[in-house]
């Protein structure tokens, strides 16, 4: 059944232990991240034979399909208020940056006879999550005041906001931060979480501050790609994840369009490079199920040239093969296309 998502499990797990070994060797502990994958519980488990100590993920209902794995497990995105009572049950660890939302963990927490453990995260210049560094002590202290909430430990998230690199200097930032507590208030932070896939191009370099003890991996495990350079990493699979999608239509026509040009499925005024004529196919699988400029395809000589909701159009005129209609073609992908392709239901996924 197309269009269908195959999903190496074998692949996963060799890039999570390319990946922990090599945080290993650098005293950090590896947060395998499952949301872009929807945490499907056999991709987590390949994770987790691959060498991952935690899985975290941005939202409960995927941390729901993980509860029976026996590892800790970790909210990443700061909770909502309203979620308190089920973040305390599904997950062990949860990122925040309210007060208020931690009360409310709080109190969740003393209801249901727990202590929640809570990674305080610190905004170090990408203007997503994270406390200013001014309003540290304040935070620290009120957190210690908490009957049922541990401070586990501090953390940082580069890059995927502003686009800010992870750095010895905004990393320094983050261990200066985490000695400060400790002196202050007298206590020992467990974790000091220095970012995700973008902080892996410093153990190749200077190396990441020696007080960092952990990051949270998403894409360099499922794309074997460190994303402050968009570089592949060696020693690493970039097809762990493949689309396959299937010819509905197959033709030679016109690369521009014949009449007054309004506007696209989506609203935008589309603009045409005349090419003359060419092979033309169109694949059932559109907008809803990937990002257009997302895929990569495996065939030499197909070009992606449009896409609408339900219907990808690819030139196929430079492919050396025969193709004909009822043919696939297959994809790689980049995050945000996986990101859909994992999340459309009209997707079939297979796990070899
Ligand atoms: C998504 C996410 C990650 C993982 O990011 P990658 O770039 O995929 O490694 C890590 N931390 C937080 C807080 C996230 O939301």
């Amino acid at each position: 059944m197309y269009p269908r998502l195959t999903i190496d499990l074998k692949k996963i797990e060799e890039n999570t232990r390319y990946l922990a070994d090599k945080c290993k060797s650098n005293g950090l502990s590896t947060m395998a991240v499952t949301k872009v994958y929807c945490a499907f519980k056999e991709v987590a488990e390949a994770s987790l034979r691959g060498g991952a100590e935690y899985l975290a993920d941005s939202r409960l209902e995927n941390l729901n399909l993980l509860r029976d794995l026996d590892v800790p497990k970790v909210l990443l995105r700061l909770p909502m208020q309203s979620e308190a009572k089920r973040v305390v049950e599904l997950a062990d660890i949860s990122l925040n940056s309210e007060i208020e939302t931690i009360k409310a963990l709080n109190q969740a927490a003393q209801e249901q006879g727990k202590t929640h453990k809570v990674l305080l995260m610190i905004d170090l210049g990408d203007l997503r999550e994270g406390i200013l560094k001014k309003d540290v002590e304040y935070y620290v202290k009120s957190i210690l005041d908490l009957s049922n909430i541990e401070l586990f430990g501090i953390g940082v998230n580069l890059t995927c906001y502003g686009g800010v690199i992870p750095s010895a200097v905004n990393l320094g930032e983050l261990t200066d931060i985490a000695a400060s507590i400790e002196e202050q208030f007298d206590i020992k932070l467990n974790m000091i979480s220095g970012g995700n896939s973008s902080s892996l191009y410093l153990l190749d370099r200077e190396g990441l501050p020696s007080r960092i003890n952990n990051l949270r991996l998403g894409e360099a495990v499922v794309l074997g790609r460190e994303t402050a350079y968009g570089d592949r990493i060696d020693g690493t699979h970039d097809d762990c994840f493949t689309l396959e999608a299937e010819i509905i239509e197959l033709k030679e026509k016109n690369s521009v369009p014949t009449g007054e040009i309004g506007m696209d499925a989506f609203g935008n005024k589309p603009e045409f490079e005349d090419r003359g004529m060419m092979v033309r196919c169109i694949l059932a699988v559109g907008q809803q199920d990937v990002e257009k400029g997302g895929l990569i395809p495996t065939l030499e000589g197909v070009d992606i040239i449009g896409a609408s909701s339900d219907h990808l159009i690819a030139d196929v005129t430079h492919v050396k093969s025969d193709l004909k209609v009822g043919d696939t073609l297959t994809f790689k992908m980049e995050y945000g296309a996986l990101l859909k392709a994992c999340t459309s239901h009209y997707i079939n996924k297979i796990f070899i």
